[in-house]
């Protein structure tokens, strides 16, 4: 019986490993990220542990046994890689937002333009109301690596499904990784269009009573 259910516990963690892959290959491919920049975890609940990209890898090489498990202090259980620099804005995440399963992290070009520039994205496409629950917040600045990356961000998290990091990034989290993918797409495709309207004038924001 206890067999089974490591046997059961081992599965669903090679699954989740592969499906961190597939989606890091996925990012690549639709632009969400740049070289090795990015990072992608998901919640271990039964080790009380996440899978995470290991750092500065080759996403287009990355296989499932690349993929990192640590614990949420950081310690290496599983992988023979260096997990992602930003394994604390993952275990911070983790730690303070039980809800949370699954984090990713992307450097999405129009999203990241905004995080430069401290700007916040207004509600402006009806979609950002369930995937991201509102307009696209910025977490202020704080060094690569370091917990403050993700105790910035765990306030606007605690609220929304994404939030853009000041001159670095996009972080988006979900209750399943294809979720909190999603989520990041929806970031990047908002940023993008925004944009795009600001080009050529005032874009018109959805109020709440709109919502
Ligand atoms: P890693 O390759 O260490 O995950 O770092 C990428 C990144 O986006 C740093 O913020
Ligand atoms: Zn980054």
């Amino acid at each position: 019986m206890k067999e089974r259910m490591d046997e059961r516990m081992k599965n669903k963690k090679e699954e989740l490993k592969r499906e961190v892959v597939l989606t890091a290959k996925r990012a690549l491919k639709e632009g969400m990220v740049a070289g090795t920049s990015g990072n992608i975890s998901v919640f271990l609940e039964d080790l009380n542990a996440m899978a995470i990209t290991p750092s500065g890898y080759d996403y287009t090489i990355m296989e499932e046994n690349d993929v990192v498990v640590i614990s949420l202090d950081g310690t290496v259980l599983e992988g023979h890689l260096k997990p992602s620099s930003e394994w604390k804005l993952h275990a911070e995440i983790y730690k303070n937002l039980p809800h949370v399963k699954s984090v990713v992290h992307t450097h999405s070009p129009y999203a990241t333009s905004f995080a430069v520039l401290h700007k916040e994205i207004p509600v402006i496409l009806i979609e950002m109301v369930p995937f991201l629950k509102g307009s696209i917040e910025v977490s202020p600045y704080a060094k690569q690596g370091s917990s403050d990356v993700g105790s910035n961000a765990v306030p606007i998290l605690g609220r929304k499904n994404a939030c853009l990091m000041a001159n670095h990034g996009v972080v988006a989290v979900g209750d399943t990784l294809g979720q909190a993918y999603i989520n990041s797409i929806y970031v990047e495709d908002a940023a993008k269009i925004y944009h795009m309207a600001l080009t050529v004038g005032t874009p018109v924001v959805l109020t709440e009573d709109l919502w």
